[in-house]
């Protein structure tokens, strides 16, 4: 006996379409990328019913769909700070990020693997859809196994009538290929299928990326690793004092206000030159107590932030440490 598939609005269909995924069935559902068929992704039983619909082999994982960063908590553990940064920037949008899978994810979702892939789109419909779900749905594309990736409501009622109740009209899908993967849990995080979202823009977010033909890429200013520490506007290390003054009239020729960050020796020279200057104190630990003030400080009043080099011994590795996080590794 085959079904009737009917496609409806979000509208006509949200409470209908929440019915059934709760009760254990599958609603296909638009994204920016193609469409889904989805399934609650805590309910093996369901999720493989995604696998009868499309007649795909059971060893090729599922990408868990979420409706908020928060959720990536229910799916994933040990994520690092890179795989956040990555989320932070990107989500939601185009990209599906494997992590380590918590033990609450169903084999049936991983194909068994210790590791989960997942993403948030950002297509209304889907993020409306997911929300009165309240659970994470399990999705591959929404066509049957070997068949074209459907990018409209009618591509997938022209494969798969018959096979799933209902289709959420979402319009055609604005990005039109499937995710770009990318695993963070590699040693260096690699692209496994590229995508919307460019080994460039991952690796100006992570600095290293290996791309999907094996390639490592490293970024000439990874400008944005860590972004979430960084201040509001843009700032550097200077290795030394004569290339902090040269950075800071480069800047200032530019049109920027910039600021030197540093302690009180450093450009004990400075002349009849007028600098702008947080001075962080005299020892480690006064440039250690000072360092997050003074970023906020010159993110308020100033434009560019030049901060001296605390070397790589004691303390001044510590300051360090949160210094090259603020300026994204980028030295002059
Ligand atoms: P589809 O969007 O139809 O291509 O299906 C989801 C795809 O996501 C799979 O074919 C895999 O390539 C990929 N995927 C999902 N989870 C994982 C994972 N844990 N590790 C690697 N790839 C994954
Ligand atoms: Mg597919």
């Amino acid at each position: 006996m085959t079904m009737q598939t009917r496609i409806v609005t979000l509208r006509q269909g949200l409470e209908e379409a929440v019915k059934l995924i709760k009760s254990g069935e599958v609603v296909v559902f638009p994204t920016e990328t193609v469409y889904g068929l989805g399934a609650n992704a805590f309910d093996a039983k369901a999720v493989r019913k995604i696998f009868e619909a499309k007649g795909r082999p059971m060893d090729n994982p599922l990408i868990a769909h979420i409706a908020d960063i928060s959720w990536i908590d229910r799916l994933a553990v040990d994520i690092s700070d890179e795989a956040r940064a990555v989320i932070n920037e990107f989500m939601p949008g185009p990209i599906t990020v494997i992590l380590k899978r918590s033990k609450k994810v169903p084999d049936e979702v991983t194909a068994g693997l210790d590791t989960v892939g997942i993403r948030f789109p950002n297509h209304s419909v889907a993020r409306e859809f997911i929300k009165a779900c309240g659970v994470p749905l399990a999705a591959p594309s929404a066509n049957t196994s070997t068949k074209i990736s459907p990018t409209s409501a009618q591509h997938v009622f022209e494969d798969m009538n018959g096979r799933v109740p209902l289709i959420l009209q979402g319009g055609a899908c604005e990005v039109g290929i499937e995710s770009t993967i990318v695993d963070m849990t590699a040693d260096v995080p690699t692209i496994l299928r590229p995508g919307a979202i460019t080994v460039n823009m991952l690796a100006k977010v992570l600095g290293k990326v290996k791309n999907f033909d094996g390639k490592i890429l490293v970024a000439k200013a990874p400008g944005m690793k860590y972004k979430h520490y960084a201040p509001s506007c843009d700032m550097v290390v200077a290795t030394n004092e004569k290339r902090a003054r040269e950075e800071y009239f480069r800047q200032k020729q530019k049109g920027l206000n910039p600021v030197i960050i540093a302690k009180k020796y450093y450009l004990k020279d400075t002349g009849d030159e007028q600098f702008n200057v947080i001075d962080l104190g005299e020892s480690d630990e006064d440039a250690m107590r000072n360092i997050y003030n003074a970023m906020h400080e010159a993110q308020e009043k100033y434009g560019y932030i030049i901060c001296q080099d605390f070397g790589v011994d004691g303390l001044g590795a510590s300051i360090m440490n949160r210094v090259n996080k603020a300026s994204g590794g980028k030295r002059i």
